[in-house]
């Protein structure tokens, strides 16, 4: 079984009717490179770049972002790379940095808020990851995006420190992609608007999840109402991705669902162009997408998002996808 798997490394994703979907490894730091490597990746779906503010006393300087994020791209050659700018705040604190007490911390002041508001923070991560893309094949990623206005907001700050560095001929590469997560369903819902301004858009749907179903993803006793399946969590899926493709734009997840293999058949059959998931999912998911039939899949989609419940959707793809019992 793992000899079997392990012929797979090298090879790109391909379904049962010939269509190429990318997997790529979800990060953490650059010591993750060799693991994603070793296991199949085709890129990197999502750098968590939380691991180089944490554990520490003080914020790294830019010099010590730009050699970590340098290792990250050089170690992946010219496979893809998207990494996320800071998402501080919600379950995840700096000893260093100063924070409201908040009642609803995943509400709160977190992510892409706390950078636009901290603005030298963002800034000096922004340059290190400017200065980075020289090295490789560098994608940028704003998490906890609600609304254009900050997607605007980040944008600019970005193209302002690219010129800055330009101005004093620093080498920034010329194709980064700048794309966003979609993890709130008023972006998710807006995705129409969005695609003709960003680059990509990759599924965050661990926090999706969370918001659409009003259940914290960390407490135990709403865990049942924690439901990838609920058709109204897959409805926002599809506006998502068709209103990417609308506009030629790729889209991709970067939350655990990309990595399930009840999820993966529908994912397919919406047409997730990339799936980002932990290293150890990447051969399991590459055989079983060469299993399935991207068309097959696609002719279940509208009877599984007419589906009432998140069981009937689950039972229904096990049954009748995978062919348990
Ligand atoms: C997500 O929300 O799905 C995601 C990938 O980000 P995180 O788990 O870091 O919140
Ligand atoms: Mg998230």
């Amino acid at each position: 079984q793992k000899a079997e798997l392990e012929k797979l490394v090298h090879n790109p994703t391909i379904t049962a009717d010939q269509h190429h979907v990318e997997l790529a490894a979800n990060i953490g730091s650059p010591a993750d490179v060799a693991g994603a490597l070793a296991n199949g990746a085709e890129g990197v779906g999502l750098f968590r770049t939380e691991f180089l503010y944490m554990g520490r006393d003080d914020f790294p300087t830019e010099e010590e972002q730009y050699l970590a994020y340098k290792q990250v791209l050089a170690g992946m050659g010219d496979k893809p790379v998207v990494i996320r700018t800071l998402d501080i705040g919600g379950d995840k604190h700096l000893s260093y940095l100063d924070m409201p007490e908040e009642m609803n911390p995943f509400l709160g002041y977190r992510a892409i808020r706390l950078c636009l508001d901290r603005q030298e923070l963002f800034r000096t991560q922004l340059r290190a990851l400017l200065r980075a893309s020289a090295h490789g094949n560098l994608k940028i990623m704003f998490p906890m995006i609600a609304t254009l206005e900050e997607f605007r907001a980040a944008k600019a700050i970005l193209e302002e420190e690219k010129q800055g560095l330009q101005n004093s001929g620093v080498a920034v590469s010329d194709r980064i992609e700048v794309g966003i997560m979609i993890e709130i369903p008023a972006a998710a819902m807006m995705a129409d608007v969005f695609a003709r301004e960003v680059d990509f858009f990759s599924i965050g749907t661990n926090d999706l999840i969370q918001y659409t179903m009003a259940a914290d993803r960390m407490n135990e006793r709403v865990a049942y109402l924690y439901q990838p399946y609920h058709p109204a969590v897959l409805r926002l899926l599809r506006n998502v991705i068709e209103a990417g493709h609308s506009q030629g734009k790729w889209v991709g997840m970067c939350g655990e669902m990309a990595g399930d293999p009840v999820a993966v058949p529908i994912l397919l059959g919406l047409g997730l162009d990339e799936f980002s998931m932990s290293a150890s999912s990447i051969l399991p998911a590459r055989k079983q997408i060469s299993q399935l039939s991207r068309e097959e899949m696609a002719k279940h989609i509208d009877a599984i998002l007419q589906m009432s419940t998140s069981a009937q959707v689950e039972a229904f793809v096990k049954e009748t996808i995978l062919q348990e019992d």
